[in-house]
């Protein structure tokens, strides 16, 4: 069986042409679950989860349902109540979009893992990740010209694949404050998600601690991963630093990112994106999952796992 990093070394000497005849390099096995997740959301059967499809209401179905085997709890006060299929339960949170962003119902889905610590409980952490794209919206997408669908499995299959395992993980052992994990929809056509959840939080605002936005997380390349809007605590440069034992070549900046964590910052929530960069595939057709890292996705999610359970308590005004 050929390796990842034969297959590696095999493009760096055959160059141009070389890798063509090779398979893909299989995930490594601990990044099996986050294939499974990657692989459903990116499918054509999922219609690059536009807004309105039935692809993004299955996608939305999917996610609920991987948060219940997680054992993670439902976060919404009442069942969704939308036109179009919710997940059943109280996963998901239905709201209107204006017409001028194509109108629609947009739905996030989130699930809830209570805090190990009993004095640090009461504080909330946010990790989201958009699971909506752009599907057959030409108008939003880099080749407009060209008809088809772009199937986003680095924007952003990849990212809520990242979420679904670090649930998975804070599920089976809790860090010392309660997360919330959410699943966005409508980042695509102005951060309609993260905006509607935040102007009806499952938790006041205030109790909100901070937010791990991944957008984008699948291209990781030479161990290379942005982490922004650092800018946005005085710790989070130290709590990332600290996090990277893996020795990832960390850019980090102050600012940036147009993502959901933008909503967040501008609530005064801390709030940082984690993000592989931008690429030639971009809001195009070839946003396929055959480009995607799944070796980097589980580094990316080792690091916000290790920066989630070592976070410094809030102060005692928040
Ligand atoms: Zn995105």
């Amino acid at each position: 069986m050929l390796d990842l990093r034969t297959a590696l070394l095999c493009c760096g000497v055959l160059a141009a042409g070389g890798c063509a005849s090779l398979p893909p390099p299989p995930p490594p096995p601990l990044a099996l679950e986050i294939q499974r997740d990657l692989a459903y959301l990116a499918s054509p059967a999922r219609e690059g989860r536009q807004i309105g499809s039935a692809g993004r209401d299955s996608a939305a179905a999917w996610i609920a349902r991987r948060f219940d085997e997680a054992g993670a709890r439902p976060v919404f006060a009442e069942p969704c109540m939308a036109r179009h299929p919710c997940p059943p339960g109280r996963w998901g949170d239905a709201f209107q979009l204006p017409e001028w962003a194509v109108g629609g119902t947009g739905v996030n889905v989130a699930a809830r893992v209570e805090g190990r610590d009993p004095a640090l409980r009461r504080h909330v952490v946010v990790v989201g990740a958009h699971y909506d794209h752009i599907g057959r919206l030409s108008q939003y997408s880099r080749d407009p010209a060209t008809p088809g669908l772009r199937p986003g499995a680095d924007d952003n299959a990849s990212g809520t694949a990242a979420l679904l395992e670090l649930a998975r993980r804070v599920a089976a052992r809790p860090a010392p404050m309660t997360v919330l994990f959410v699943a966005f929809d409508a980042e695509e056509l102005g951060l309609f998600g993260s905006r509607h959840f935040l102007s009806d939080p499952p938790v006041p605002a205030e109790r909100m601690a901070a937010m791990l936005n991944f957008d984008m997380v699948g291209r990781m390349r030479t161990g290379r991963l942005t982490v922004r809007n650092v800018g946005s605590a005085t710790w989070w440069r130290d709590a990332v630093e600290r996090a990277n034992t893996d020795s990832l070549r960390i850019d980090l900046q102050r600012g940036g990112g147009s993502s959901d964590h933008v909503s967040f910052r501008e609530a005064r929530i801390p709030a940082i994106h984690f993000y592989t960069g931008t690429h030639a595939d971009y809001h195009r057709r070839s946003d396929r999952e055959e480009h995607i890292n799944y070796l980097g996705i589980l580094r990316v999610v080792d690091l916000a796992e290790r920066v989630l359970r070592d976070m410094p308590p809030p102060g005692p005004s928040s």
